[in-house]
């Protein structure tokens, strides 16, 4: 069975709407990108179109690749301080002379809708989640849509990233799962991804996990994004586990709910701010 992400993030999109409608003033985000990586442009004009969509006044602020870490400081700051602004994110990857961690507390938790500030983290391994990142809350999304409870299974994350893995393992926990988080120092990563009633793929690895390494019937949901010959792919191999296993495809799933769940966070961020 194939676990689509679109209706998932229609849904998700069109509460948003009806959520910003409600509220009576637009949302104001601001999206901070550095240099030039393609992709990031892509996310970014992906962003800025669906907060369009959904009523988000988005601003994108476009900083040269040589942007000192304090430039960037002073324009968070800026952003922390301007009443229009609920939600602010910093585009990542940042190029390497910028220190990703020091940049991300320098942002407002209440106004962190990307939910990667160390107080978000640390408020949501503590159960009272305050932003929780878009990815691993998209996943979650999808899983109770298509009905998978976690309650008393057993999950396997890949991958132990701040942004994805490892809030993923604790919305997980959270969710009463019992869950085991493998990376790239795990031995025999198969005969851990087997056992799992619940598999989530978070690594840029094309085919990293194979038929052999899922259980029949686990729900796998493939965060993994990988250009391959110009197509994109995840890190399951696909056509082999589509018939053996409830599955997300790449794309077309997880990516699609990345955008929807970021939307989510900025009308939290406006509903909490005006209160
Ligand atoms: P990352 O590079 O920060 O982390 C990758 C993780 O994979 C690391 O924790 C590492 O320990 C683990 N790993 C590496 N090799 C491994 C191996 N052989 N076996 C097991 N684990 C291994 O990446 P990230 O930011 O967490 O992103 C992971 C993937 O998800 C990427 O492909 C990225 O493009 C994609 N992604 C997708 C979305 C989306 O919206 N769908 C959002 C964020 C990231």
């Amino acid at each position: 069975m194939i676990l689509e992400g679109k209706p998932v993030a229609e849904k998700i999109l069109k509460e948003v709407k009806a959520g910003v409608e409600k509220l009576g003033f637009s949302p104001g985000l601001a999206i901070v990108r550095i240099g030039e990586d393609p992709a990031s442009k892509t996310y970014v004009g992906t962003k800025l179109k669906r907060a369009a969509d959904a009523g988000i006044t988005a601003r994108e602020h476009h900083l040269k690749e040589s942007t000192t870490g304090d430039e960037l400081i002073e324009l968070i700051h800026k952003l922390n301080n301007d009443p229009a602004v609920h939600g602010m994110i910093v585009q990542l990857p940042l190029p390497p002379h910028l220190d990703a961690n020091k940049i991300l507390e320098g942002i407002d938790p209440e106004k962190d809708v990307d939910g990667l500030h160390p107080y978000s983290l640390g408020r949501l391994v503590a159960g009272n989640p305050t932003f929780v990142p878009a990815t691993p809350q998209g996943v979650m999304e999808i899983l109770n849509y298509y009905e998978i409870d976690p309650s008393g299974k057993d999950a396997v994350v890949v991958g132990r990233s701040n942004m994805v893995g490892k809030p993923m393992a604790a919305l997980l926990v959270n969710s009463n799962s019992t869950v085991e988080i493998c990376h790239s120092r795990t031995q025999g990563l198969g005969a851990h991804t087997k056992r799992a009633e619940i598999l989530i793929v978070a690594v840029g690895k094309p085919k990293l996990i194979k038929e052999d390494m899922v259980r029949e019937g686990a729900a796998v949901i493939d965060v993994g994004i990988n250009r391959v010959e110009g197509k994109l792919v995840g890190d399951v191999d696909f056509e082999a586990l589509k018939d053996k296993a409830r599955i997300t495809p790449v794309p077309g799933g997880v990516g699609k709910l990345t955008v929807a769940c970021l939307m989510k966070n900025v009308l939290k961020a406006a509903e909490e701010g005006k209160m």
